[in-house]
């Protein structure tokens, strides 16, 4: 996945086209920046990317998810659905804003279930927020429909899916809002960066001023500006930008080698009966940034687990004892360790989460082994690779019955 393993040429001329003229913000400047515009072009350039009407770029995945709210109208008091399996940042960005997160479990896709987000709906839902986590989905369309049904803003969180469709559409653009992470490990990067995604104006408008303190963007005097509501800072910079830049031109390449690994690790796996893969909803074309499949059971994937990391298989994860992907290490958000007061309601939400049960999620994440699929590998490391693979899973099955 990580997009820094092919820097090249492309990287270092676009952002030396920053530091030649010396105009590392976004915004202003106009007569010294020499027609460099980064932020600005990669936004163009994302919008055909994701087939989309409307991208701002921000300062990083986590600050695309908490914009991302903001301009949706999420805020105190609010209820947000999001999954037990995903990063911190959903929780962060949820709850910056003073809204609850509710955490509901995720299927065999190992993003949201649509039953079970429809079961959490209260009156004080505001918003479901599905995370395709892993290079792959939720069933969109019935999630969208529960949307629909109880009038829910949807928000995507695509950071680990780029270049993923669903019915011919981009992963991140199904929704009423999307968020991208161009983070350092992210399949394109820009060190540090992220992007909201949308079709709707309005929710564009209220993401481009509330990013830059609620400036209004009006005119080329930014002293001059006004605020028609209150904002932050949540702005990339040309530096960063410029590194996007590069990333996204070479990201139909980036695709292509990750699918090839993909695709050569999985027709090996395939061959042992044992093993079931991910589901992908119909309609759905992964993003190959990651390859998962579940054993029989939670103690052969822990085995498994294991023995690929005694045996040099890195980049692989059981993600029921990690500590940044999966509720069960949360502690800091189960016991709310803040560092500074929160409202009542999010503190009575969170200690209801802490004595709450997900046996469905823990039974697929517990089967669950996500391989992470590298650029950087040449196809004999590849072929390599998938043959150890296979031979330690085996060893493990018959080790194990
Ligand atoms: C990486 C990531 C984020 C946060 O992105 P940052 O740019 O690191 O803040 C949010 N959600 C998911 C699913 C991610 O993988």
């Amino acid at each position: 996945m990580p997009g820094f393993e092919l820097f090249g040429d492309l990287e270092r001329k676009e952002v030396n086209d920053v530091l030649e003229n010396g105009v590392l913000m976004r915004y202003g400047f106009d007569g010294m920046r020499n027609g460099h515009w980064k932020a600005k072009q990669l936004e163009q350039s994302l919008c055909q990317t994701f087939s989309t009407n409307h991208v701002q770029l921000v300062s990083s995945g986590t600050a695309a998810v908490t914009v991302a709210l903001a301009s949706a109208g999420v805020g105190a008091g609010d209820e947000v659905i999001m999954p037990t399996f995903t990063f911190v940042a959903s929780f962060e960005a949820i709850m910056i804003l003073g809204a609850i997160p509710v955490l509901v479990d995720i299927d065999d896709t190992l993003t949201l279930d649509p039953k079970a987000v429809e079961a959490a709906i209260t009156p004080k839902t505001k918003a479901v927020m599905v995370v395709q986590m892993c290079g792959s989905m939720g069933d969109m369309d019935a999630l969208k429909s529960v949307c629909d049904k109880h009038k829910l803003i949807f928000v995507e969180d695509a950071c680990q899916a780029i270049g993923g469709s669903y019915k011919g559409k981009p992963l991140g653009s199904l929704a009423d809002v999307g968020c991208f992470s161009f983070d350092f490990v992210k399949t394109i990067t820009c060190g540090e960066g992220g992007a909201v995604v949308t079709n709707n104006k309005e929710y564009y408008i209220n993401a481009d001023h509330y990013s830059d303190h609620g400036h209004d963007h009006v005119g080329s005097d930014r002293g001059a500006e006004t605020h028609p509501f209150l904002g932050y800072n949540f702005r990339i910079s040309e530096l960063n930008a410029a590194v996007g830049l590069a990333q996204v031109k070479r990201l139909p390449e980036f695709l292509r080698i990750q699918r090839k690994h993909y695709t050569i690790i999985r027709e090996v796996l395939e061959s042992i009966p044992e093993i079931t893969f991910r589901t992908v909803p119909e309609g759905g074309i992964e993003s190959c940034a990651f390859l998962n499949f579940f054993l029989p059971d939670k103690e052969r994937a822990l085995l498994v687990s294991q023995s690929f990391k005694e045996n040099g298989v890195d980049v692989c994860w059981n993600y029921f004892e990690n500590n940044w992907h999966y509720i069960r290490k949360w502690n800091h958000l189960k016991e709310a360790k803040s560092l500074y007061p929160l409202t009542d309601a999010v503190k009575s939400q969170l200690d209801a989460l802490s004595k709450k049960d997900f046996a469905q999620s823990d039974y697929w994440i517990g089967r669950n082994i996500s391989c992470l699929i590298k650029m950087s590998w040449t196809e004999e490391e590849v072929r390599d690779r998938a043959k150890k693979m296979k031979e330690i899973i085996i060893d493990c099955l018959t080790k194990d019955s």
